[in-house]
C-alpha cells in the first residue's frame, strides 16, 4: 500500500478508519454533510481506509450462502467522491496526527479521525482452539467453516464426523447453532447422522435475552434437534472434538467457537480509560473523551444512547452512531454546531433457522413476535434494511447517511 498523499496545507482531510457499519456510514456521511456545505473534495478530502475493499454484511457470516454480504466499496464511493484506501492500519500517531501502516509506507496525515475499526473475536488460550476450532466472526472465518462442511463428506469417518459443537450460547453462537443441522444435512450427514450441540459456562443458553425469550429459543433448538449443554465449561480442542473441564469427551470433527468479542485493539492508543469490552468513552457527538480531533464509532466506542444505558455492540447502533459521527466530524472541523445521537428505543431479533426468529421490544426484553413472523423481520433487516443503496445514485447514497434516527425495523405477525 502506497496512498499518494496529495494533502496540502489549505486542503483538509477527515481519515475515517474502518468500512464497517459503523465506519462507512461515518464516510458517507461527512460526503453528505459537505455536500449540503457546497463544500468540494479540493478543500475537504473524505477518505475510508480499510484492509478489504469491500463493506462486509458480517451479521450475515453465520448463515450458509454467503454470496451478497461483501459490497465493493468501489460500487459505494466513487459516486459520492470519498477516496477509499485498502490498507492494514498499524498504530495512530495522536500527537502527530497521522495514521500508521503496517507495511511502513508514508503515514496519512489527518485533519480529523474517525475511528471505527470494530472489534474481533477473542479466543482464549485453551489448548488446541486457536488451531482447531472455526468461527464465524469475519466473511473468511464464516467460509472457511461452510467450506470445512462442505467436505466433511470426504473425510476418514470417525465417530465425531457429523457432530458439530458450538461453544458460547450467546447470540451469535445461537444463530450458528440453529443453521448447522441444515448444513450438516445439505453436506450428506443424514439426519440420524448428524449432531449439533451448543454448549456454554452460564446456567442457560440464551442467558442474556431474558426469560421470556430463552423460553422461544430453547423450543427453536429442541424442534431443530440440537442439543443444549450449559454450565459446561471447555478444557482443549482437537482435531477431533473437544475435552470438557469435567473430563467428558465430545467427539466433534467441527468446532466453532462463538464466544469473547473485544474492541479492536488499537484502541490502546488513546489515553482514555476502556470499559471491560475494550471500549472507548465517547460523548453524545460520538468524539473520543478528552481528544481535541478523534471521533470514534461502533464497535470501539460507549456512550449512554439513550442518557442512561450504554450502547450495544451490534449494527444496530453501530450504524446510528457512524452516520452521526460522520455529520458531526465534519461539523466540528468547520467549527459548526454538532448534533448529539440518542435512540429511546431498543430491540433484539434473533435467527432460529428454518424454525423462525424471536423478536424482543425494549431494553426488558419483551417477547414481540416469533417463528415465522419473526423471521420475515429479520430477513428484511439482513438483506435490506442494514444495505447501502446499491444503484450507485449519488443522491440516494447521500440521503441514506442524515443525521436521523430511524424509526424500530416492523414486528411481523
Ligand atoms: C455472526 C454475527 C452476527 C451478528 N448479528 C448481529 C445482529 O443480529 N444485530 C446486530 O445489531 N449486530 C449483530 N452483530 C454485531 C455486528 O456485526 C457488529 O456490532 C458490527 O459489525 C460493528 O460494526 P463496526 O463498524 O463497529 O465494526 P465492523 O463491522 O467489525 O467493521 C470494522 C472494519 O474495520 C476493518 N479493520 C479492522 N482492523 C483493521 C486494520 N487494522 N486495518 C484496516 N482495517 C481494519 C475491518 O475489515 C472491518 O471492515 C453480529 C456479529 C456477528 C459476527
Amino acid at each position: 500500500m502506497n496512498p499518494t498523499d496529495p494533502w496540502t496545507a489549505d486542503r483538509q482531510r477527515i481519515v475515517v478508519l474502518g468500512a464497517g457499519f459503523a465506519g462507512l456510514w461515518a464516510a458517507i456521511g461527512a460526503a453528505r454533510k459537505l455536500d449540503e456545505l457546497g463544500i468540494g473534495a479540493e478543500r475537504v478530502e473524505v477518505a475510508l481506509v480499510d484492509r478489504h475493499a469491500y463493506h462486509s454484511i458480517r451479521v450475515r457470516n453465520y448463515e450458509a450462502d454467503l454470496g451478497d454480504t461483501r459490497i465493493p466499496l468501489d460500487q459505494l464511493l466513487p459516486p459520492i467522491g470519498v477516496r477509499h484506501i485498502t490498507a492494514e492500519v498499524a498504530d495512530i500517531d495522536l500527537a502527530g496526527r497521522r495514521v500508521i501502516w503496517a507495511d511502513g509506507s508514508a503515514p496519512l496525515a489527518y485533519d480529523r479521525l474517525v475511528f471505527a475499526l470494530g472489534s474481533r473475536l477473542v479466543r482464549p488460550p485453551i489448548p488446541g482452539l486457536a488451531e482447531h476450532a472455526f468461527d464465524v466472526d469475519t466473511y473468511e472465518g464464516g467460509r472457511r467453516l461452510n467450506d470445512h462442511i462442505e467436505g466433511l463428506a470426504r473425510r476418514r469417518p470417525s465417530p465425531g464426523q457429523w457432530t458439530a459443537l458450538v461453544i458460547g450460547g450467546g447470540l451469535t453462537g445461537i444463530e450458528v447453532a440453529a443453521e448447522l443441522p441444515g448444513k450438516l444435512r445439505a453436506a450428506g450427514g443424514g439426519d440420524n447422522a448428524s449432531r449439533v450441540i451448543v454448549a456454554d459456562r452460564q446456567a442457560w443458553i440464551g442467558s442474556d435475552m431474558g426469560e421470556e425469550a430463552r423460553q422461544v429459543i430453547d423450543e427453536a433448538l429442541t424442534a431443530l434437534g440440537v442439543e443444549q449443554r450449559p454450565g459446561v465449561s471447555v478444557a482443549s480442542v482437537d482435531p477431533e472434538g473437544v475435552t470438557l473441564a469435567s473430563g467428558e469427551r465430545i467427539a466433534a470433527a467441527t468446532v466453532v467457537w462463538c464466544a469473547g468479542l473485544q474492541a479492536h485493539p488499537l484502541t490502546r492508543c488513546f489515553p482514555a480509560e476502556r470499559d471491560r469490552f475494550g471500549r472507548l468513552p465517547v460523548d453524545e457527538f460520538m468524539k473520543v473523551k478528552g481528544m481535541a480531533a478523534e471521533f470514534a464509532a461502533g464497535d470501539v466506542a460507549w456512550f449512554a444512547i439513550d442518557g442512561r444505558r450504554s450502547c450495544v455492540m451490534s449494527c444496530q447502533h453501530g450504524r446510528p452512531m457512524g452516520r452521526f459521527a460522520g455529520h458531526n466530524v465534519v461539523a466540528d472541523l468547520l467549527r459548526l454546531p454538532m448534533l448529539p445521537l440518542r435512540i429511546d428505543w431498543y430491540s433484539t431479533i434473533l435467527d432460529l433457522g428454518p424454525w423462525g426468529a424471536v423478536c424482543t421490544a425494549g431494553w426488558e426484553r419483551r417477547v414481540a413476535s416469533t417463528g415465522a413472523a419473526a423471521k420475515r423481520t429479520k430477513i428484511t433487516i439482513n438483506r435490506e434494511r442494514i444495505y447501502p443503496p446499491r444503484s450507485g445514485d449519488r443522491r440516494e447514497l447521500l440521503d441514506a447517511a442524515a443525521p436521523v434516527v430511524q424509526a424500530p425495523p416492523p414486528f411481523f405477525r
